[in-house]
């Protein structure tokens, strides 16, 4: 007898569907499984053999043969369990064929047959939702993000008992949003707040703005300025996630397998500061599965890396498409994985190797050439991404102490959120292609600018004095609009300009941070 049933296979975040065809007949005993399946799926034979056994559906007496249909689709994971668990008690007869029909079965199976949680549940489920898939039955310790796919009859089974027995209408199976456990209460953890952060007044208006405008931002100064403390905060900056943003983190999350059983949605901006130590595949993504790297996890947030001079070169060379193209692409034998990676991205570094160049003391003995040397390793390509630099000062700790608290994080925000409006309407109007400034194409940015005479005379000034690059030039731009957009002001007016100047310390030569 033959008998199907539906599951789903991930490629990067996105879900194909996946036929399992089950033909049992009596023969010689052989269990055989074709359809571009990789060694984690070929082993699901002696898992499905002995869960079914539990039940008494002996698969060991007769030939079965299955077939993962397509077959140009590799078929990775071992989330096939269940459905060629079932698919195979339906071809025993031991299950009525139309209790498989449109449902989605993935889990992955123990020997005893309990049903094991997986990575990559919610986007198996949105996928199949995005295909018509109307019901689904997943591993109970998936419940949390299962519950949060609207639309979709969800599931969940502990284990293949209770699965056969409710395919041979013996009782409904849990809903996702029935068993999902609800989150354990958590002690108010202090959220990390811009007021915390005393002095350095210009990183955190640098913040300020490439919070606004979407620009990425390098922070250049000694150690124990507050580089990293300030950098956490950039979320908090931010907007609040949307449901579709808090979806895709969600998902992202749980293919990466850091989602806990508990854990629904996720509904904080991302904060990833991997360590200079990180692998291209680490940073990027790749390896088994693919998985996703640190770009991904960090979608919708903040990418912070530290000590930028001590990464390696061929993982930053490896940021140059994801910054580009905000999704990472990893191709493979059959077929090419995507993850998205839209992120703000925030470089620390010291002015140079000791970290105290420019601070004052005499204490840095770093010789020119090791400074440039150090500089260099901050590849043009990647630099060329950022807009923003900005340079901490030493920080006195007295001075410190003196400071009065900042200003909060909800006050920047609101402030944040309103130029983003502008930004965002200036999009609706179908203006620009763009939603931030630091997206707008050379062709838009000419128009939307706005510069005023004044402003345009000492852009050109600049211009000429400090040589800027074409390049350099359109970035002044962008982070000029931003700032006028935080003043309300349509067009860009000198002290914008001005603002935005100062923003791009770089510009003013190599090595014109440290003095
Ligand atoms: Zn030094």
């Amino acid at each position: 007898m033959l008998a199907t049933a539906l599951t789903a296979t991930l490629v990067g975040l996105e879900a194909h569907l996946v036929r399992v065809e089950v033909e049992a007949r009596r023969g010689p005993p052989l269990f055989e499984l074709v359809g571009l399946a990789e060694a984690a799926v070929r082993e699901s034979r002696v898992r499905v053999r002995s869960a079914l056994a539990q039940l008494r559906i002996y698969l060991g007496e007769c030939s079965v043969v299955v077939n993962l249909a397509p077959a140009d689709v590799k078929k990775t994971g071992s989330g096939f369990d269940l459905a060629i668990a079932a698919a195979a008690a339906g071809a025993l007869g031991a299950v009525p064929h139309e209790a498989l029909e449109g449902v989605l079965f993935t889990g992955e199976l123990s020997l005893e047959g309990t049903v094991q949680p997986l990575r990559g549940v919610l986007a198996q489920l949105l996928g199949a939702r995005a295909r018509g898939v109307k019901r689904a039955v997943v591993p109970r310790a998936n419940a949390a993000e299962a519950a949060l796919v609207e639309g979709v009859d969800v599931r969940t089974a502990g284990s293949l008992r209770e699965l056969v027995e409710a395919l041979n209408g013996g009782g409904e199976l849990p809903q996702a949003a029935e068993t999902a456990q609800p989150e354990p209460l958590r002690a108010a953890v202090p959220v990390d707040d811009l007021a915390d952060v005393r002095g350095q007044g210009s990183a955190r208006r640098a913040l300020e703005v490439a919070a606004s405008g979407g620009h990425n931002l390098l922070m250049i100064g000694p150690p124990g300025a507050g580089k990293t403390m300030l950098a956490r905060r950039l979320p908090g900056l931010l907007p609040p996630l949307s449901n579709e943003e808090a979806l895709e983190v969600t998902a992202i999350q749980s293919v990466a397998g850091l989602l806990s059983a508990s854990r629904g949605l996720s509904r904080a901006r991302p904060f990833r500061a991997p360590h200079h130590t990180v692998s291209e595949v680490g940073l990027v993504g790749g390896g088994d599965g693919p998985r996703p790297g640190e770009v991904s996890l960090a979608h919708h947030g903040v990418l912070f890396l530290d000590e930028l001079a001590e990464f390696r070169r061929g993982a930053l060379e490896a940021l140059r498409q994801p910054l580009e193209d905000g999704v990472v692409t990893i191709s493979r034998a059959h077929a090419k994985a995507t993850f998205p990676a839209r992120m703000l991205l925030v470089c620390a570094m010291n002015p140079c190797p000791c970290g105290w160049m420019g601070d004052g003391s005499g204490r840095c003995a770093c010789s020119p050439d090791r400074v440039r040397a150090y500089r260099a390793k901050m590849s043009g390509p990647l630099l060329d991404r950022i807009d923003v630099h900005v340079v901490l000062p030493p920080v006195e700790v007295t001075a410190l102490q003196a400071a009065a608290r900042g200003e909060e994080s909800a006050a920047v925000r609101a402030r944040v959120e309103a130029a983003r409006r502008v930004q965002r309407d200036r999009r609706g109007r179908g203006e620009v292609a763009g939603s931030t400034n630091a997206s707008l194409a050379p062709r838009d940015l000419e128009r939307v600018t706005g510069l005023c005479a004044d402003g345009a005379r000492m852009l050109a000034a600049a211009v000429e004095r400090l040589a800027l690059s074409a390049r350099a030039y359109g970035k002044v731009l962008r982070v000029a609009r931003t700032i006028a957009d935080l003043d309300g002001s349509p067009a860009i007016r000198p002290p914008h300009v001005a603002e935005a100047i100062g923003l791009r310390v770089l510009d003013r030569g190599p090595l014109a941070a440290a003095a």
